[in-house]
């Protein structure tokens, strides 16, 4: 008999670092659900690649900012895996502004999509995720480094934090464990937006290997604690960032 084929949910896996790991854990054998919120090319694109490869994908459209449209996702993954083994909660937005400038709309868009969202996706997880499992969030180095402007998309990612540290403790028994990534900067639209060619260099240059980092380096980590090396790493939230701290 076959050993089932493993499965895995990526919440925002139509671009950037998403998308990059829907298709590292793909490549590492998962059956992928790819989640976008508005750009279904993308999405549709990322499976096709997958597809080719002679992986097994399908895209799944969810605005996590919605408690419907996230069970709605959930019930779809249910539909199409017999279990799911892994949920990576990658969705996410960043708006900045200093405390004396930001709106009320951005607030509450920040902590809808990063914060109430995240909520919802690993509260669905713990219930859903087969015994043994995983579930992993995207954090920020943010958190770490605190530059001005950023507190409150800091703020909704160090909530994922203390997020995930609880949910590891309430895994007690089920052999299920829980992380949280937190890169430093990576070459996506959310990072790249607004900054010049200037920017960029700084921020490469202060970084001890020399360069931004890329979304691949991301889904690096995160299918090391997916997969079977990563099962003693709980209930922590780990710096990827090429040394920049
Ligand atoms: P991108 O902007 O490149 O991609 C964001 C992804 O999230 C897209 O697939 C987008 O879907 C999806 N998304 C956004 N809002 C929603 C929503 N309401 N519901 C469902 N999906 C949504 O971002 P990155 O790849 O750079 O970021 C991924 C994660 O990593 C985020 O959580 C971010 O905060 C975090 N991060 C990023 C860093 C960086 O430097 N890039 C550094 C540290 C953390 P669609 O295409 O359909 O809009």
């Amino acid at each position: 008999m076959h050993p089932r084929q493993k499965t895995a949910l990526v919440t925002g896996a139509s671009r950037g670092i998403g998308a990059a790991i829907a298709r590292r854990l793909a490549r590492d054998g998962f059956a992928v659900a790819v989640n976008y919120a508005a750009s279904v090319r993308d999405a549709d694109a990322i499976v096709s690649e997958i597809e080719r490869a002679d992986g097994h994908a399908f895209a799944v459209q969810a605005d996590l900012a919605d408690a419907g449209d996230t069970e709605r996702m959930f019930d779809a993954v249910s539909d199409r895996f017999s279990q799911l083994d892994v949920v990576v909660h990658n969705a996410g937005i960043q708006l900045l502004g200093a405390h004396a400038e930001m709106d009320g709309v951005a607030l509450d868009q920040l902590v809808a999509v990063n914060l109430t969202a995240a909520f919802r996706v690993l509260s669905r997880a713990a219930r859903q995720v087969s015994d043994g499992g995983r579930i992993l969030a995207l954090s920020s180095g943010t958190t770490a480094v605190l530059p001005p402007r950023y507190g409150v998309y800091a703020a909704t990612k160090a909530g994922v934090d203390v997020l995930i540290a609880v949910l590891a403790k309430e895994l007690r028994g089920r052999g299920v464990t829980a992380n949280a990534i937190a890169p430093g900067p990576v070459a996506t639209d959310l990072y790249l937006k607004g900054k010049t060619e200037a920017d960029l260099e700084a921020t490469a240059a202060r970084t001890p290997l020399g360069r931004l980092g890329q979304p691949d380096d991301i889904a690096g980590a995160i299918a090391f604690l997916a997969g079977p090396g990563g099962e003693w790493v709980n209930g922590q939230t780990i710096l990827v960032n090429g040394g920049l701290i």
